[in-house]
């Protein structure tokens, strides 16, 4: 028996017993005491106290949630023979009271074996290996006793009696029909008739409870099919069912009987495997069978016609008994399986704490993020870019946030968070705001570059208001021409979709003239049809590139096919991350433009700077304003 329902509807029902007993056996004493016959009804009510008394522990003994599956089962076990007895006793009440026609006890009896048998079907429905034997336990003595009766009535309520007994029969099989019907539709996933998330949280936490007895260890996977909204997508949601139905039919064909498949909804599926007495075991096999799953759900799929293909994403949880809420489980496998999607998909791995400390401290940046730009948090580092005679003629701002309770984060850390929670719109203006008013400040200043370059996140720039936001930042901090020197540094990580809406921004920033340069280039999968597209004046060759230059000879070729290409298309060349003499010779002989990186200079404070702009190239004296006398700022 698995049915949660069943068992507490059960247990409700020993209530009802108790009462049905205890109440109306009290009628059978004073009966007996009216009529004589007190010894043997006192007797029988002793044993029905009694069997109360067990069916009432047995009724306060059941807790769903903390017990195994083989407590159950055991709990089960006793339930029935609880109600195996009670039954029998009212038979035995019967027995005992038919034979008293002179006090009329006869027809009392007649009547509560009537009743118990109403009751039985009534109450007992659930479950057919209950109230068929009881049934028939209270029925069958009924009708002996009509027959026994040798006269023709006796014979026609003994045909009556039997009737009556099948149409009970009758009547409890039809409700457990549709018990079983709609508890199969609560528990089970229609499209695949897998179990569905209530069943198996119920499960899990019985699996759970019997890990937490024993000792032992266990495995739960999560596995989510990659990319399978495309195929639905595309092709439609028939076919997307099918495919699920397929993928189902290749799991089941891999689980043994220890194995609990579930989907969780959508193309998510869950399992739980058999129980191992160490953890390495359980480890090793975890990992084994997730494989051995990935593999058969990666084979390929003929579907109406339709030669499909589709990965998975595994995220491993090892299941112990000593944290006790199924659901914490589940989530930590569900972390462990983000993890496989984040680093590419298609693949196994297991959960560990530093993923849960990771998305923690992801959440923790999340809450501080919003309070960094009123704290005064936030502030501009700039890193020199030099031309191939050494001097300075520009400079990348790189944002730095400096938090009390998380000390300096990296932009890599806390950029991707402020894209992903839109907090990047307005830091990012912020950060361009505070860019232009630095330029203006070095124009008067005496600090002269060519270019002046700002990142822009693609969620930034894609926001319908950013095209205004930087009219309205240029008008206020500059003068026309030197709008010119903008760079905006974008990074190819763009859907397809967006494409033109992107060319259509760039091109009106472009006429209002700020130019654009391609980030991280060569690391991106469509570099090639960027280039051609987009509006853009400069490539900046990816730090990873330049970084193991001298031993990476494929490295070599993919930097001067990268210069190549950019002389075609007219398109200056900056190359990022430059740390040694060795990088700069290699890049200087194959004529790249502008060198940027820590072997020149890592990105400084604004005073900084200013230094070492002013070492290389003195600082102008300052010319006192014409209408004022004012010196510039
Ligand atoms: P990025 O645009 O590729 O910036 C270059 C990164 O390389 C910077 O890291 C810089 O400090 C580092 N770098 C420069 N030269 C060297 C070198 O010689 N060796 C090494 N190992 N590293 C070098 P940083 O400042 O940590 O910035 C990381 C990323 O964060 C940036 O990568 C950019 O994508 C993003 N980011 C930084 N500031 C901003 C910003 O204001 N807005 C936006 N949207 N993103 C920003
Ligand atoms: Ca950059
Ligand atoms: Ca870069």
């Amino acid at each position: 028996m698995t049915n949660k329902t069943c068992y507490f509807f059960l247990q409700k029902q020993i209530l009802l017993m108790l009462g049905l007993s205890l109440l109306p056996g009290l009628g059978y004493i004073v009966l007996g005491w009216l009529n004589d016959i007190i010894l043997p009804a006192v007797i029988w009510y002793s044993l029905i106290a009694l069997v109360c008394f067990w069916g009432y522990r047995l009724y306060s003994s059941f807790q769903y949630d903390a017990m195994t599956p083989s407590e159950l089962d055991n709990w089960y076990k006793q339930l029935q023979w609880f109600f195996y007895i009670s039954f029998s006793l009212w038979t035995l009440v019967f027995i005992l009271y038919a034979g008293e026609t002179n006090s009329k006890m006869h027809y009392i009896a007649i009547f509560t074996q009537l009743g118990a048998s109403v009751v039985a079907s009534a109450l007992l429905y659930p479950d057919k290996k209950l109230y068929t034997p009881i049934i028939i336990i209270l029925m069958v003595p009924l009708t002996i006793y009509f027959a026994g009766i040798q006269q023709w009535y006796g014979y026609v309520l003994c045909i009556f009696a039997y009737v009556f007994m099948g149409v009970l029969l009758y009547a409890a099989k039809s409700s457990n029909k549709l018990l079983q019907k709609t508890w199969f539709q609560a528990s089970h996933d229609q499209l695949t008739i897998l179990y569905n998330r209530n069943y198996f949280i119920d499960h899990l936490q019985q699996t759970l409870n019997t890990l937490n007895r024993n000792n032992n260890f266990s495995y739960l996977l999560l596995i989510d099919l990659d990319h399978f909204k495309t195929i639905n997508d595309s092709l439609g949601h028939d076919i997307g069912d099918k495919l699920l139905i397929e993928v189902t039919r290749r799991m089941t064909d891999l689980l043994s009987k220890d194995h609990t498949l579930a989907r969780l909804g959508g193309d998510e599926f869950i399992i739980t495997g058999p129980y191992f007495n160490n953890q390495e075991d359980c480890h090793h096999e975890a990992l084994i069978f997730s494989q051995q799953l990935l593999e058969k759900i990666k084979s390929n799929y003929i579907i109406s016609t339709h030669h499909l293909y589709i990965s998975a994403s595994i995220g491993v949880n090892i299941l112990t008994g000593n944290k006790s809420r199924a659901s914490d489980f589940i989530k930590e496998a569900d972390i462990a399986m983000n993890e496989v999607k984040a680093s590419g998909r298609d693949g196994v791995i297991l959960f560990n704490e530093a993923f849960s400390q990771k998305i923690e401290k992801h959440l923790e940046i999340e809450r501080l993020l919003h309070f960094a730009l009123e704290n005064n948090e936030i502030q501009l580092n700039f890193q020199p870019q030099l031309n191939s005679d050494n001097i300075i003629i520009g400079c990348e701002v790189l944002v730095r946030w400096n938090n009390k309770e998380l000390g300096i984060v990296s932009p890599e850390e806390f950029i991707p968070i402020a894209e992903q929670t839109g907090i990047i719109i307005e830091l990012g203006s912020y950060i361009l705001e505070e860019s232009l008013k630095t330029l203006h400040n070095w124009e008067t200043s005496g600090i002269q570059l060519e270019q002046f370059s700002i990142n822009i996140s693609m969620r930034q720039i894609l926001h319908h208001d950013f095209i205004n936001d930087v009219k309205r930042i240029c008008q206020i901090h500059l003068q026309k021409p030197m709008c010119s020197k903008i760079v905006f540094e974008l990074t190819e990580t763009i859907e397809a979709d967006d494409i033109k809406k992107l060319v259509n921004i760039m091109h009106e920033l472009k006429e209002f003239g700020i130019n654009f340069s391609m980030d991280d280039f060569g690391t991106g999968y469509s570099s090639l049809s960027y280039i051609t597209q987009l509006p853009i004046k400069e490539l900046k060759i990816d730090r990873s590139f330049v970084s193991d230059l001298h031993e990476n000879s494929q490295n070599q070729a993919m930097i001067s096919s990268i210069l190549s290409l950019a002389k075609t298309f007219d398109l200056k060349i900056v190359a990022e991350g430059v740390e040694t003499s060795e990088q700069i010779d290699f890049l200087k002989e194959h004529k790249c433009d502008i060198l940027q990186g820590n072997f020149y200079s890592e990105p400084v404070s604004l005073s900084d700077f200013e230094a070492m702009y002013f070492k290389q190239k003195p600082a102008p004296v300052p010319v006192p304003d014409k209408k004022t006398g004012a010196e510039p700022d």
